[in-house]
């Protein structure tokens, strides 16, 4: 199929889309959203359509100019139409899923030192980590009495997470690591895919995915059918950071330490390009840390074949 996308931004989405396997739309409706003398006059279409989700998704990552322009439109089609779900998503939001996701990372690194003007909010401390991490495996241990659960940690993100928070677990516990394909250098054609599976066989047992943070929820949507199809006795998921705002794929988390803005945090294991998962501590870093990425030159043919 080959679509033409107006901006290159919406070819960078689709494939994004893509990567995780997402069924998408682009445009296929224009909802009328302002009248003349009983005639319309005013007609809005949203960028994207993802039936699988019910949702549009509408981007914002051109001039700051037409964001305002946006707004109104998404606010009005939400008035007009309460039935239909609709997203807005902003350039940072927008940037923030692309670096998240791993792209970018091929980029030349030139990030090497934690200097401390870098960071501009420590948002959570190394004792509220603490705190929390022990509350969460007194809590999982008394939901598990009596039984044996298998910890699944999606790497990397969850190394010191899932460290601390085993330790604080009285129960039987087996420990098993996940890795995927990160979106870095994808091709048109590729998907997510495991590409580290787990060791253990969980059919019939109790299975406790552990992620560091649940963002759109997507990444988390992908894993958990997968070890569905296995047949554990349950699967639930503990997360150590939440952010209920970017969530695209609801699923409820069953245990979760803190919920969190939408600034992409570092620390206490999550990283910026690989740096900064030693900080004992979850903090923001400053706007120009982030500077240029998500930025990649767009492909030359905006219309390429999917
Ligand atoms: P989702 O699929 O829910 O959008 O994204 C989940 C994954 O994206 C997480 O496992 C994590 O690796 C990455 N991620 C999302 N938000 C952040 C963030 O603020 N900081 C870091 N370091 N990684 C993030």
């Amino acid at each position: 199929m080959r679509v033409g996308f107006v901006h290159p931004s919406e070819q960078e989405f689709a494939r994004f889309l893509d990567y995780y396997r997402i069924r998408w739309v682009y445009e296929p409706n224009s909802f009328p959203i302002g009248w003349d003398d009983g005639r319309v006059s005013e007609m809005f279409t949203p960028d994207f359509y993802l039936p699988e989700y019910d949702m549009y998704v509408e981007l914002t990552t051109m001039k700051q100019s037409l964001v305002t322009p946006k707004n109104r439109k998404v606010r009005l089609l939400k008035e007009l139409y309460p039935g239909v779900n609709v997203r807005l998503l902003y350039q940072k939001d927008y940037q923030q899923l692309l670096v998240q996701a791993g792209y970018g990372v091929l980029e030349v690194l030139d990030v090497h030192h934690l200097r401390k003007q870098d960071i501009q909010q420590i948002l959570i401390s190394p004792t509220e980590l603490e705190t929390r991490v022990r509350a969460l495996g007194r809590k999982i241990s008394r939901d598990y009495r009596g039984e044996a659960v298998i910890l699944v940690g999606m790497l990397k993100g969850i190394t010191f997470f899932l460290a601390d928070l085993a330790r604080q677990i009285t129960i039987p516990v087996a420990i098993d690591y996940l890795a995927l394909a990160r979106y870095a250098g994808a091709q048109p054609h590729d998907r997510v895919t495991i590409v580290r599976d787990i060791d253990i066989p969980i059919d019939g047992r109790h299975v406790l995915l552990v992620e560091d943070i649940v963002n759109t929820g997507l990444t988390l949507e992908f894993v958990m059918n997968r070890l569905r199809e296995r047949n554990p006795a349950s699967l639930e998921v503990v997360a150590l950071l939440d952010r209920p705002t970017r969530r695209l794929a609801a699923r409820p988390l069953k245990y979760t330490g803190f919920q969190v803005p939408n600034d992409y945090v570092v620390g206490y294991g999550l990283d910026f390009r690989e740096l900064y998962r030693n900080l004992p501590f979850i903090c923001v870093l400053k706007q120009g840390v982030y500077q240029g990425l998500g930025s990649r030159p767009a492909s030359p043919d905006p219309a390429a074949p999917k």
